[in-house]
């Protein structure tokens, strides 16, 4: 589930600072990012036309293996992508009125950047960021604060098409993005994949992996830091990939080690805030030899 209140912002950021694992004032630029990027979302939601995006023959496309999403079809206005940009920045403590006045008079089109970010090409970021003298990292960011919004925004309108979609591709249906995180639901336990560029979640087969669709079991293990945590590392030894992985059934049982608490009260899985929790799992997954292959 993407975040939609401001409760869920300050509650994430409160059990990222009882974790420890951040500095306090880098969370505190965290949470002004997710505070602009929930304000941005629900201003765009009166701006834009987000039909444009799906395709006429969703049926199909889907029966075919095929995502139904082309966010190259958004109509978006420059000012406010300008507006987006200037907020990030000011966030970030980042100025750079040079390219601010390239986007504003059309020199430089943050929205052609769109369709890079959709695949995940950061390469092509490259050249805008030589030109400006802006880091090429920091440029891909600024896009994706600016346009997962929006793409969420087009994602939601698909009015919970994918709640319980079991669909046999490890690709998002939405969007086509690799997914970046995973759940076992409370209910039952089924397992759920999670895109990180529209925020769609989908049922995919328990014991299979996203990226090269392996399913023999022989080579896919898993692994997590304590018996008992929520949080664990499924990882796949045919293409070396990993994604980390949510177990709700193990919030409400899981009590912290020494005190004795049960630190999950609230049980809805934020992804966004999850994935940073559960940074320290991408350190040890790559040093174990996997890769993050969700580009984004
Ligand atoms: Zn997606
Ligand atoms: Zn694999």
């Amino acid at each position: 589930m993407s975040i939609k209140t401001l409760g869920q912002i300050k509650k994430g950021i409160e059990e990222l600072k009882r974790q420890e694992q951040f500095e306090d004032s880098s969370l505190v630029d965290l949470e002004k990012l997710l505070r602009f990027e929930l304000d941005f979302k629900r201003k765009m939601k009166k701006k834009i036309d987000i039909s444009s995006v799906f395709a006429k023959n969703i049926k199909e496309k889907l029966e075919n293996g095929e995502h139904i999403a082309d966010f190259s079809n958004i109509k978006i206005d420059k000012k406010w992508i300008l507006d987006g940009f200037r907020n990030i920045c000011n966030i970030r403590r980042l100025c750079d009125s040079e390219l601010e006045k390239a986007i504003e008079n059309g020199d430089f089109d943050l929205l052609r950047l769109q369709k890079n970010l959709i695949i995940g090409d950061t390469f092509s970021f490259k050249i805008p960021s030589d030109k400006f003298g802006i880091d090429s990292e920091i440029l891909y960011s600024i896009a994706l604060g600016i346009f997962k919004p929006i793409f969420e925004l087009c994602a939601e309108g698909t009015k919970g098409l994918f709640n319980d979609y079991k669909w046999k591709y490890g690709r998002c249906p939405f969007c086509g993005t690799y997914p970046r995180m995973a759940k076992f639901e409370k209910e039952v336990g089924k397992r759920k994949l999670w895109c990180p560029l529209c925020s769609t979640e989908w049922v995919y087969g328990r014991a299979k992996c996203p990226f090269c669709e392996n399913d023999n079991q022989q080579l896919l293990r898993f692994f997590s830091v304590e018996d008992n945590s929520p949080y664990r590392v499924d990882a796949c030894d045919e293409c070396k990939g990993y994604i980390k992985t949510v177990d709700e059934r193990k919030k409400s049982i899981y009590c912290t080690p020494k005190t004795g608490i049960k630190p999950y009260v609230e049980e809805i899985t934020i992804f966004e805030i999850e994935d940073i929790k559960t940074f320290y799992l991408d350190n040890i997954a790559q040093n174990e030899g996997y890769k993050k292959l969700a580009k984004i």
